[in-house]
């Protein structure tokens, strides 16, 4: 009996995407598991959805923090009269 190692794993894989996005993976990882996203529509729908989830997140928290100095700038400006 010959012992095959799974080639893919999508649950093991979603877990590294997650790392991934974070940006927790070094640059030698991240090739390896682009490469295993690509050959997998599960994975790739993952790392999509999810890179998109990421993206929405940060330009949400960029949105946020524009308004927050738009605020601390009309803070001052009141502050200043
Ligand atoms: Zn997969």
């Amino acid at each position: 009996m010959s012992h095959l190692r799974p080639p893919h794993n999508c649950t093991e894989l979603m877990s590294d995407i997650s790392m991934l996005l974070d940006g927790e993976l070094d640059r030698h990882s991240e090739n390896r598991l682009m490469d295993e996203i690509q050959k997998c529509p599960t994975c790739m729908q993952y790392y999509n959805n999810h890179s998109a989830y990421k993206k929405n997140v940060a330009q949400k928290v960029m949105r946020k923090a524009c308004g927050e100095s738009f605020k601390d700038n009309l803070r001052a400006k009141i502050r200043g009269l």
